[in-house]
């Protein structure tokens, strides 16, 4: 289905960013790994999901904090059909200790990157005729929750940066939009369960039960895959039609 295409998916060694790029490739898109370490493991990824899935596949090394890198990715891809702002990082503090540095770093990674890669892809997708821009925001880009006030800033702005580029690009066979999952189990969220330990004061079950999953009606974690399907799904011709709008894949999280 996606055949010819090339997919740029940042912070793409780990968690949701992999599967997302599982799945692109799965469906037969050529992809661009990402992430700042450069290591061989990084490279290891990349020729994984070439021989897997019969596609060409590469990393590129360029750390999304940094605005400069983050148009060098995209000139290093050479095109770029299919883009999906994934890399984000997470901290928890209450507003009054939460440090400065961590929110600067939080809105660059988890916002400001996106506004770099679209502004150097959306050239590039104008010239095929063709492109889909997925930002993945989070049922935090649509609801609150306490001690991660930086993370719910940049999530609700890359939500509302989503619809501007959905409607610069509207009526140019380019669509835009966020996917916002719930809790999906990866290295990311392995690593707020000590932080939150600490906050609520409880074990890690309890923590997993009671905050995490309390509010996740399913009670179930959303998987890489279904994260990967939807980005999928909107890459395909019946999306065609669907931009500026926000997909959840959250197990009921805001609907509550
Ligand atoms: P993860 O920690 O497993 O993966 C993050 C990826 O981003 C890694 O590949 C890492 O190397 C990369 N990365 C981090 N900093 C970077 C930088 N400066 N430059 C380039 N790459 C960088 O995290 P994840 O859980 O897979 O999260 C991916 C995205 O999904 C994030 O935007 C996150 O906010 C969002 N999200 C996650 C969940 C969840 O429950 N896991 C829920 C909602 C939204």
């Amino acid at each position: 289905m996606l055949q010819g295409k090339l997919a740029v998916i940042t912070g793409s060694t780990s968690g949701i960013g992999l599967g997302i790029a599982e799945e692109l490739a799965r469906a037969g898109a050529d992809v661009v790994l990402n992430s700042f370490t450069n290591n061989d493991a990084d490279h290891a990824l990349a020729d994984d999901i070439a021989a897997r899935f019969g596609v060409a596949a590469r990393y590129i090394a360029a750390d999304m904090s940094k605005g400069a890198e983050c148009r060098a990715l995209i000139a290093q891809a050479g095109r770029c059909d299919i883009l999906v702002n994934n890399a984000g990082i997470q901290f928890v503090a209450p507003i009054d200790a939460f440090p400065a540095e961590k929110w600067d770093q939080i809105l660059a990674i988890n916002l400001s990157s996106a506004f770099h890669t679209t502004a150097a892809a959306l050239p590039m997708m104008r010239a095929a005729g063709w492109g889909r821009v997925i930002n993945i925001a989070s049922a935090h880009g649509l609801t609150a929750s306490p001690y991660k006030s930086a993370y719910i800033a940049a999530k609700h702005g890359i939500v509302g940066l989503s619809k501007t580029t959905a409607l610069e690009t509207a009526g140019q066979n380019i669509t835009c939009n966020a996917i916002c999952p719930g809790y999906v189990l990866t290295p990311l969220v392995e690593a707020q369960i000590p932080e939150q330990m600490a906050v609520h004061n409880m074990g890690r079950d309890e923590v997993i039960a009671k905050v995490m999953l309390a509010r996740q009606p399913s009670r179930e974690f959303a998987t890489t895959g279904q994260i990967g399907g939807t980005a999928v799904f909107l890459c395909s011709d019946h999306a065609a039609q669907i931009t500026g709008t926000t997909i959840s894949v959250d197990g009921g999280w805001t609907a509550l």
